[in-house]
């Protein structure tokens, strides 16, 4: 189960929701983060898929995520495009789940964390008011 961060106010970049990514968007806001998963070549992608673009199957089905990770690669935002300029700066980072998967999204630094390649990180929901985005928080040292 995911954690959950409440930001207020409203998305600055919604997704486009099809038939298809409902599932996704209605799995994150209940805090589990999925996708897809190849029945024939067991595969797995992010973001989801219809075809598996490994084997070109369309046999997939939908599976859990890690939510658990290390930070790949990092950067923070000034100079941000129009609908993020209220946001700036900010972090975004390349996490890989699991030491197999990899995507880029938003990167949540607590107070008081250092962040540096190698970071422990976890996967968040970040709840807008209009929906559930997904964002990886830098763990903190204990
Ligand atoms: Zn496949």
């Amino acid at each position: 189960m995911m954690k959950a961060h409440k930001v207020d106010g409203q998305r600055p970049y919604p997704p486009r929701v099809s038939a298809f990514t409902a599932v996704f968007w209605d799995e994150l806001k209940q805090g589990r983060f999925k996708t897809t998963q190849c029945d024939c070549c067991g595969r797995q992608t992010f973001p989801p898929k219809v075809i598996c673009p490994h084997c070109w199957s369309d046999k997939l089905s939908w599976v859990d995520l890690p939510i658990h990770g290390e930070l790949y690669s990092w950067t923070r935002i000034h100079a941000a495009p129009t609908v993020f300029q209220p946001l700036a700066p900010y972090a975004v980072g390349i996490v890989e789940l699991d030491k197999r998967l990899r995507l880029a999204c938003p990167l949540i630094v607590p107070d008081g964390a250092t962040v540096s390649i190698g970071n422990k990180i976890e996967m968040v929901v970040m709840e807008f008011e209009d929906g559930p985005l997904f964002a990886a928080s830098v763990a903190t040292a204990r």
